[in-house]
């Protein structure tokens, strides 16, 4: 049951760094293991694994944000984008709630998932777990790219989560979250007041622009095009937009990675 109290910054805290050391422990194991197989990567495959990672995350994190907050969601045939179309709205109308929520408390009011911490527990962890079961039936320098492509995204899912709670924290006068002020500054996440204006009620349709959670940037390129091809309102731009969104949906990347597979032997 969810307990609505003004949370205390030791708590906002909490909320800015969902299972921490569990990430830092799991980083760390799998460091030692690809060292153990000889499989660590050279720093040119790195590189265009995080950029490419980067990208991926850009795509997938605008096109969530605009296809669960398109009202079309709130009937979807799948019922697992009726439930987050249903809680990415409501947080339209209650921002604030992010600041009252207690870690540790499992549902808001109307069976509304916790925004903070429960999508990294109910879409990543599948697949960090999928990509570590491909690694462990064959272990090549392919699942190695694979394994550390998966752990990228799942990085990029948590800073990007961290900055939202951060954005709406800090708007309310909790002290500045270093980390995301830092990444911010050089224009990898957007700012707490890129994103009130997604949730200014003064504004004419503020749900309807400032989708971006990694990289306003790049994220309003894609937001241009989308608006091109009729926005919210049109059939065409939503069957666009589910396209997309499954395409990139990271849970889906181990299953993909072994399509490519075949593509390599
Ligand atoms: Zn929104
Ligand atoms: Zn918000």
């Amino acid at each position: 049951m969810l307990i609505k109290k003004k949370l205390t910054e030791k708590e906002i805290n909490e909320l800015r760094t969902p299972y921490i050391t569990d990430r830092l422990l799991l980083y760390l194991s799998i460091l030692i293991l690809l060292y153990f197989h000889n499989l660590l990567p050279n720093i040119k495959t790195f590189i265009l694994l995080f950029i490419l990672s980067t990208l991926h995350s850009i795509i997938f994190s605008w096109t969530q944000h605009s296809m669960l907050d398109n009202k079309q969601s709130l009937t979807h045939v799948i019922s697992f984008i009726r439930h987050h179309a249903i809680s990415f709205q409501h947080h339209h109308d209650n921002p604030t709630d992010v600041l009252y929520e207690v870690p540790g408390s499992k549902k808001l009011p109307g069976n509304i998932p916790f925004t903070g911490v429960k999508p990294i527990v109910v879409i990543l962890t599948p697949l960090m777990i999928s990509a570590l079961i491909v690694f462990f039936i064959e272990k090549s320098k392919f699942t190695m790219q694979i394994l550390i492509f998966s752990q990228m995204l799942y990085l990029w899912g948590y800073i990007s989560i961290r900055n939202h709670v951060s954005c709406h924290a800090e708007t309310h006068n909790y002290p500045t979250d270093r980390l995301c002020d830092i990444m911010r500054n050089i224009g990898l996440l957007p700012s707490p007041l890129y994103h009130r204006t997604h949730h200014d009620p003064t504004h004419k349709t503020p749900h309807e622009q400032n989708w971006a959670f990694i990289m306003p940037y790049i994220s309003e390129k894609i937001e241009y095009i989308f608006k091109q091809m009729g926005g919210s309102e049109s059939n065409y731009a939503y069957i666009m937009l589910n396209i997309l969104f499954f395409i990139f949906l990271p849970t889906l990347f181990p299953l993909y990675s072994i399509i490519i597979r075949q593509f390599y032997k």
